[in-house]
């Protein structure tokens, strides 16, 4: 096997590996094929923190294992239950780093949202984590274990899985898709592949490679403004990849899946993309899409954007009520504990108690 690694945090996270994968690493050592899924199941199923608790694996085999991999390596920093029941999670990576997930309980399902990256390279303009630049990857390990600690502290049920926590998931595409099939596999975490969604800001040639490979996690994309112009303006990755390429690459993504539906998301920021006549544009955007638009009035923080006034919603909404797409509104959840896109961390940053 292989060189023992010299610290604590050098071992890698075996949560972000496959069953093939595992197997691949036992077979040097001889084990039966079927070791390798029943340390899975171990992992996903019971939801272990120690390699002691593997109780039908062999005492030699566990500590080979607990030598080289860890199966915890998120700390938990802090976690919040806002009014509405939304629970806030802060993590302490193992290089000290900070990352977020946000656990939304609904009537009908209860949805986690987790992080990809620590930061973002793509800085728009109203999001927090966009201020922190980008920090890191998450390794897949990394992802996976948001999701299954939250199974294990939260009361609530997990049904569904949104990339839209911190990061660009798009821009860690490999790790991303590799979580995804853990989360999403029926021996794994076990999350319906078509509830867990990912969402980008408009990373147009891996929403090719995405389409192209096939995958049937739902896609969510970042639209925020109707045209050109003002979304360059609030995001900076539209002049990379103007809104033209990126409707061009969501037709391709929607022709290759004849029967799904895309969700498109947008921030309304008060005065600045929600007039009438953005929704307008908005209808002749989107009325060639099979799609559903959820508008979300932007959260407060302290990046000078403001959601729109109640009777401001009232007649955006309106004006989209003929529109031939599904619309939705999303409430405003866990603002009284910071529970928007990379929020938290960026506030316990800027306090300076990130932790060593
Ligand atoms: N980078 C990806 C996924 C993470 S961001 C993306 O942009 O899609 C997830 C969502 O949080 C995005 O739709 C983003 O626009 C939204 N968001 C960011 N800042 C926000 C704010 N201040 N208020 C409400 N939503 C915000
Ligand atoms: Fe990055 Fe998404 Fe925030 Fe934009 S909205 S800065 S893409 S995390």
């Amino acid at each position: 096997m292989m060189k023992k690694p010299e610290t604590m945090s050098q071992k890698e996270s075996l949560l972000g590996r496959s069953v093939s994968q595992i197997l691949e690493l036992l077979q040097p050592l001889g084990e039966p094929e079927y070791r390798a899924r029943q340390i899975y199941k171990w992992i996903h199923h019971h939801n272990v923190d120690h390699f002691q608790e593997m109780s039908n694996i062999p005492k030699s085999l566990r500590s080979i294992l607990s030598d080289h991999f860890q199966l915890k390596t998120l700390q938990l920093a802090q976690k919040t239950e806002a009014l509405d029941r939304t629970e806030k999670y802060l993590w302490k990576l193992a290089d000290h780093r900070m990352v977020e997930s946000v656990l939304i309980p609904e009537s009908r399902r209860n949805t986690i949202c987790i992080s990809s990256q620590v930061g973002c390279s793509l800085g728009c303009q109203f999001c927090a984590t966009g201020t922190m630049g980008f920090l890191r990857n998450l390794t897949p390990g990394e992802i996976v274990e948001q999701v299954l600690q939250v199974k294990k502290l939260s009361r609530h049920t997990l049904t569904n899985v949104v990339f839209m926590g911190m990061g660009e998931p798009l821009i860690n595409y490999q790790r991303t898709i590799q979580a995804s099939q853990i989360l999403g596999d029926p021996e794994g975490a076990a999350i319906a592949t078509k509830k867990i969604t990912i969402s980008t800001s408009g990373v147009v040639p891996k929403i090719y490679q995405y389409t192209d490979e096939a995958h049937h996690y739902g896609l969510a994309i970042s639209l925020h403004a109707p045209e050109q112009k003002l979304r360059e303006k609030i995001m900076p990755i539209a002049m990379k990849f103007p809104l033209d390429e990126l409707m061009e690459s969501v037709r391709y993504y929607m022709r290759a899946k004849k029967r799904n539906r895309v969700t498109f998301e947008y921030v309304l920021l008060s005065g600045i993309n929600d007039s009438p006549a953005e929704a307008r544009q908005l209808i002749s955007l989107l009325s060639p899409f099979r799609c559903k638009l959820n508008l979300i009035p932007c959260n407060q923080n302290n990046l000078g954007f403001h959601p729109p006034a109640a009777e401001h919603l009232d007649k955006f909404i309106k004006t989209l009520l003929n529109a031939p797409f599904a619309i939705t509104v999303r409430k405003n959840r866990g603002e009284d504990i910071t529970a928007a896109c990379g929020q938290l961390a960026v506030e316990v940053q800027e306090k300076a108690i990130f932790m060593k």
